[in-house]
């Protein structure tokens, strides 16, 4: 499996100098088999170049994509209205979710309804639909198993645990700790992953001011590695208040508690 990070940020894109060695871009992440299988996670505004990517890569032909969605925090969507596949007559494009606070293609169609932005989402040339997804029950693309389960946050949220030859990626973004049930299902789901990206966006210090705000720290997702014995952390969903030189600062401290931690990065592509 080829994960690569398109955006990496959280909560708000960061387009700042001091920031653009991690990444400014926010959540999307793609992961892609030799065969070709491909899945795309969350459009945050990273998904704008993945788009263009795929459409250069297609050259004319048609593209099938699935991407599955987190939630719909704005930070997770925003770049639907800018997704080159979605403009092409020839492309399919699925969108996978839960439909526990609205259906996916609903909560959609209201992002880009007038006056958010010129045409709405009925009006995209591609063929759009929607795979409502129930908890722990998995769908396949391609060679990939993919299987949602809820995650704490303060909206649903689905995280996916992506397999394939033996390998296995679970993605766990806007996840706060301290929901007993859901943090013991958390350490069910990524026992013995490959990789586990998991939501950091607080120090420590700052999540004493943040609790209840959906999201968890470097500390909590490097114990939560050490404790599912997984092979690799990446920690994911940057603050946008942490620069580079912070971020790495994050890294260091994270690698003490758990070594095989990296930061996600854009552009960065991790093999499992
Ligand atoms: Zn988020
Ligand atoms: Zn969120």
């Amino acid at each position: 499996m080829h994960v690569r990070f398109w955006g990496v940020r959280g909560s708000i894109s960061t387009p700042k100098a001091t920031h653009l060695g991690i990444g400014g871009n926010t959540a999307c992440v793609e992961v892609r088999l030799s065969d070709g299988s491909t899945c795309i996670l969350d459009l945050g505004t990273g998904a704008r170049e993945l788009g263009r990517m795929l459409v250069k890569e297609a050259g004319g032909g048609p593209l099938d994509l699935h991407v599955f969605l987190s939630h719909f925090h704005w930070d997770h969507i925003q770049a639907v209205p800018f997704f080159a596949p979605l403009f092409e007559e020839e492309n399919r494009v699925t969108f996978y979710g839960s439909d526990t606070e609205g259906e996916p293609m609903d909560l959609l169609t209201e992002q880009m309804r007038v006056p958010f932005f010129p045409f709405s989402f009925n009006e995209l040339a591609a063929e759009t639909r929607q795979i409502i997804l129930q908890e722990n029950v998995s769908v396949t693309v391609g060679g990939l198993t993919v299987t949602p389960f809820p995650v704490h946050h303060t909206q649903f949220v689905f995280g996916y645990k992506l397999e394939a030859g033996g390998a296995s990626v679970v993605y766990c973004t806007d996840y706060e700790h301290g929901n007993e049930r859901l943090d013991l299902l958390l350490g069910v789901v990524a026992s013995g992953a490959d990789l586990l990206i998991c939501d950091a966006q607080y120090t420590p210090e700052e999540y004493a001011h943040c609790v209840g705000w959906g999201h968890s720290t470097w500390e909590r997702a490097a114990q939560l590695a050490a404790e599912a014995k997984v092979k690799r952390l990446a920690l994911f969903h940057h603050d946008p208040a942490h620069n580079d030189e912070q971020l790495s600062e994050i890294l260091s401290a994270a690698q003490a508690v758990f070594p095989n931690t990296v930061l996600a990065t854009e552009g960065a592509t991790i093999v499992c």
